[in-house]
């Protein structure tokens, strides 16, 4: 099973991940956990390529093949083998992504987008997308008490993070057979909880 984590800043989707990883491997399931953007040795180079710098760096166009590049990468290097050797795969962050940075957040059309996508991921599509939802506020709140986003998040603004949950929403809505929205608010442990009911039906 291919299961994605997807959602906004400070959401809480990579403790998450981690949790999920841990009570899949409890349970005996062979996991892989990896991330995006990188989740391979030259994806992660694209990583750094891409995140670094100041936010005005890439145009949107740009960022969008940097990140299908290192998706690419992504896949055949450690998804789709994973995959074919029948273990599972959690990922933190993946093409829904880069609907909604790139597309919502960024103004990458989306038609190129989908084209990107149907090209390099293709048929391996998640069988579950767990996307974190959580009040913009909230999320950034919590992302600068941590001391995460630094300059790119900083610098974006209340806006491009209000088009961003728009995106996650609309991608939860037009993907209803994978996508199931988490309800990010609570503690830790009531977050936990509701990502286990999600992942409960495809358990075997
Ligand atoms: O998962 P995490 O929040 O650590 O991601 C790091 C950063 O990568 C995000 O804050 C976001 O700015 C950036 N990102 C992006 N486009 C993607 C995936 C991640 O801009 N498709």
């Amino acid at each position: 099973q291919f299961i994605t984590f997807e959602g906004g800043e400070g959401t809480g989707k990579s403790t998450q991940a981690a949790r999920l990883v841990a009570a899949l491997k409890a349970r005996g399931i062979d996991v892989v956990h990896t991330r995006e953007p990188g989740g391979s040795p030259g994806a992660e180079d694209i990583r750094n390529i891409a995140l670094n710098g100041d936010a005005g760096r890439w145009s949107p166009l740009t960022e969008t093949m940097l990140m299908f590049a290192a998706r690419s990468d992504h896949l055949e290097k450690t998804i789709r083998p994973a995959l074919a050797a029948g273990r599972w795969i959690v990922c933190d962050r993946f093409a829904d992504s880069s609907r909604a940075y790139q597309g919502a957040g960024g103004g990458t059309p989306a038609d190129f987008i989908e084209a990107l996508d149907a090209a390099i991921v293709g048929h391996d599509q998640p069988d579950l997308t767990l996307i974190f939802d959580l009040p913009v506020e909230v999320g950034l709140e919590r992302a600068l008490a941590r001391g995460a986003g630094e300059t790119r998040f900083e610098s974006k603004g209340l806006e491009f993070h209000r088009r961003l949950r728009d995106g996650f929403l609309s991608v939860s809505a037009q993907h209803p057979e994978r996508c199931r929205l988490i309800d990010a608010t609570g503690e830790p442990d009531v977050v936990t909880e509701r990502v286990w009911r999600a992942v409960e039906p495809i358990l075997p």
